[in-house]
Formats: structure tokens, C-alpha cells, sequence
């Protein structure tokens, strides 16, 4: 099994530069290729122990022999990186989810990443099938301790391995996904009381985007009796919820065909109505806006605009004209919930973007609520670069 990775002579020994000691002083996980002076032991080795110029171990991890991210670190100081320490990490993160995981709610994020103390690695539960996504090379090697773990915790129907993380081709991970499982990796979840298909396989992300179930939950509060635009809609989301909500009509867009296929499956599922429109969300919006068509509700949520720190200028031009163009559609004193989840655009300039756009639509704005993922996606004090995805739920008058 994995557990010969933790011996001491199958680890990887790290040792700091001279004047780097405090890069593991504020217990971020990540230790940077540059920080590192010297290093001795196995080049393939799954963990890797970090050490300072006077020899002191300061902290353990999982081992990259390609990233520049060399090192996530698990622990800090004189606590051990053992076996048991990390199926208790995978147990413990897995037992906060049970308030979430309640009678009609079957499927959240198990595991995410930094925020569960278990940095590289994403575990989402739907139903009765478990979907992981492995980002390091040390996790990779240790996949059966994980495996063994999710299978004992939870007796998943099957467990499919996505990677399909870009970061895997820097770590040289194989990038075709792997099915352990009966039937097919296919299911139909439960969420908040409403049902949702979702195939892992061919989906975006890990299938379905269980960070925003909390505001999905929000726009059906917010729904009854209006006339609703769900745009970057995905498989209908937020339109089974709002229609769900007595909303008096919904339309969802999205520029995926198979997506909006699903969202009509999604629709039927749960005995609700809805259009749908296959189509640019940038291109639809300039339609209405021009044909004066109103909304008492948009919905914006489009997918991450900036992939990196040089893409954000472009990516902030892209969601002002997308939300300039959605206030224009709300009717006065209706409602706007928009998103971003790009990493790199943080919340600040995510504000100043949404002001602009206030400003050139003509409309007043006030937030009702700020949003983020839900409690299912903890974000680490340590590691705060975790808090991807921001929204406001805005009045425009
Ligand atoms: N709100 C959804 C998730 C949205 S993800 C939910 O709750 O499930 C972002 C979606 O935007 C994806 O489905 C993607 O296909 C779609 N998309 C990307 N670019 C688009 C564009 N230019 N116009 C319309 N949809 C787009």
C-alpha cells in the first residue's frame, strides 16, 4: 500500500537557503523551488521533509520533483507526517460536511484542498459516486491510501479520478481519467430538495459547480412571481432554482449545446418550465438590452475570465461589459446576482468593475448581499488565496 512512502529513507530531504527560514514561518503550504538550497534523497519520492541551514526540520509534505511548487506542507514544527495523520486530515474533513449532507442535500465538496488542511487535493461527493482531482505528485503516489480511506468513510458506489488539471501536466501526471466503480459514472443528485444530473465524465469541472448551492438557494428565495435571465446558466442551476421558487418565467443561456441539453433534462427532472437559449451570453444580452426587454432577477455567472495575473485587465473588461449590459435589463428596483471566480481578480477590483459598470449603465446600485462559495469550500487563514469565487446580490434602481 502507500504507506512505505512514509519510511524516512523514501522521503525527499529540502533544506532552505540561507535567509529563507521565514517562508515557512506563516505556514503556508506552498514552498517554492527558489526557497531551496539543497536537497538529497529519492527524486520520485512522495513526501519530502523541509529543513532549515542549521539542520532543524520545520515542516512536512507532499513532494513535487517538477513544480515549482516543491513542497505543499502538511505539517509544521516537530508534529509527524504519518498515515494515520493523513486519513484522520480525510476522516476529519470528511465529517464536517454532515450538516450539510442532510436528508435533500446529497452531494458537496468533501475535500478542498488547503482549506481542509489537505493541500492538492479536491473530493466531491455526489450521491453515490465520489469524484477526485489530484494536483501533486506526491498525492498521486499515494492515491490507494486515499482511495482505501474515501471507501472505507463513505462506501461510494465508484470513485472517479478527473485528472484533468492543468497542473498535473507540470507535476507529469498521466491526464486521462480513471473509473473505479459499478455501472456507469453518471448520477442523479439531490440538492436542496431539487434534482440534478450530472455526469463527472463529461461535465465541466468535477460535473457540476457545488460552490454556489448556497446562493442557487438565495436566487429561489428571491424568484417568486418574477421574470428571470439566467446567464452562463451551465446545466440550469440557478434556473431549476429560481422556477422552483415561483418564478413567472426563466430563461437559461449558456454557450454550450451539451450543457444546455442538461439544463432541459434538469428543467423536466423537477417539473418546472423554462427557455433556453444556446448562445454568446455577450452577444444575447446587447439583443435584449436593444429589443428593451426587463428582467426582475439576472443571474451572471460566467466561468473564470483570467486564468492568470497577466489576463485580469482583459478579464475585468469582460465582466463590465457582461454586467453593464445585464443592469441595463433590470427593471428599476429588480434584482442583479452576479459572480466572478476568477482567482486572480479579487474582490476589490471585482467591486470597482461592478461600479464602473453601474456608472456607464445609468443605474444606482446598492448590494443587498456579498456571496461567496459555501461552507463546504473552508478557505484557509493560511492560505486566503483560496476565496475564488465573490459575487453580489445587487438592487438596481
Ligand atoms: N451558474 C452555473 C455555473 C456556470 S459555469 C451553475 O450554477 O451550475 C460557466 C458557464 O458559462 C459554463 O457552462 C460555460 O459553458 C458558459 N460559458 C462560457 N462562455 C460563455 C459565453 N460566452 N456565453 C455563454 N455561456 C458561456
Amino acid at each position: 500500500m502507500s504507506d512505505e512512502w512514509f519510511a524516512a529513507s523514501r522521503r525527499k530531504q529540502l533544506t532552505l537557503r540561507q535567509g529563507k527560514e521565514r517562508v515557512a514561518a506563516n505556514r503556508h503550504p506552498w514552498i517554492f523551488a527558489g526557497a531551496i538550497g539543497r536537497e538529497s534523497g529519492p527524486d520520485d519520492a512522495a513526501l519530502a521533509d523541509l529543513y532549515d541551514v542549521r539542520g532543524t526540520r520545520i515542516a512536512s509534505g507532499l513532494h513535487s520533483p517538477h513544480s515549482q511548487i516543491r513542497m505543499r506542507a502538511l505539517t509544521f514544527g516537530d508534529e509527524e507526517l504519518t498515515p494515520e495523520l493523513l486519513r484522520a486530515r480525510i476522516a476529519a474533513a470528511i465529517a464536517r460536511r454532515r450538516s450539510i449532507l442532510a436528508h435533500d442535500t446529497n452531494a458537496a465538496r468533501l475535500i478542498h484542498a488547503e482549506g481542509d488542511d489537505l493541500s492538492g487535493l479536491v473530493v466531491d461527493r455526489y450521491d453515490d459516486l465520489l469524484v477526485v482531482e489530484i494536483a501533486n505528485h506526491g498525492l498521486e503516489r499515494l492515491r490507494p491510501l486515499i482511495a482505501d480511506v474515501l471507501r472505507e468513510e463513505l462506501k461510494p458506489r465508484g470513485i472517479y479520478f478527473k485528472n484533468d488539471l492543468p497542473a498535473r501536466k507540470i507535476e507529469r501526471l498521466p491526464l486521462e481519467p480513471e473509473w473505479s466503480g459499478e455501472g456507469e459514472c453518471q448520477t442523479t443528485i439531490r440538492e436542496n430538495g431539487l434534482q440534478f444530473i450530472v455526469e463527472p465524465a463529461s461535465g465541466q469541472k468535477t460535473g457540476f459547480f457545488l460552490d454556489q448551492r448556497e446562493n442557487r438557494a438565495l436566487a429561489r428565495a428571491v424568484a417568486s412571481g418574477r421574470r428571470v435571465l439566467n446567464l452562463f446558466s451551465y446545466t440550469g442551476g440557478f434556473g431549476v432554482y429560481a422556477a422552483a421558487g415561483g418564478a413567472r418565467e426563466v430563461e437559461n443561456v449558456d454557450v454550450s449545446e451539451g450543457a444546455i441539453a442538461l439544463a432541459k433534462r434538469n428543467h423536466e427532472l423537477n417539473g418546472v418550465e423554462g427557455r433556453f437559449t444556446t448562445g454568446d451570453a455577450f452577444s444575447v444580452v446587447r439583443e435584449r438590452a436593444a429589443a428593451k426587454e426587463q428582467y426582475e432577477l439576472v443571474v451572471c455567472d460566467p466561468p473564470a475570465f483570467a486564468k492568470s495575473r497577466g489576463e485580469v485587465e482583459r478579464a475585468a473588461r469582460g465582466y463590465k461589459d457582461v454586467n453593464l449590459y445585464a443592469m441595463k435589463l433590470v427593471a428599476p428596483g429588480r434584482l442583479l446576482m452576479t459572480f466572478s471566480c476568477s482567482g486572480h481578480m479579487d474582490l476589490d477590483l471585482f467591486q470597482k468593475v461592478i461600479f464602473s459598470a453601474a456608472l456607464d449603465a445609468g443605474r444606482r446600485a446598492s448590494f443587498v448581499a456579498r456571496l461567496t462559495a459555501g461552507r463546504d469550500h473552508p478557505v484557509s487563514l493560511f492560505a486566503p488565496e483560496g476565496e475564488y469565487l465573490k459575487g453580489f446580490l445587487i438592487e438596481v434602481r
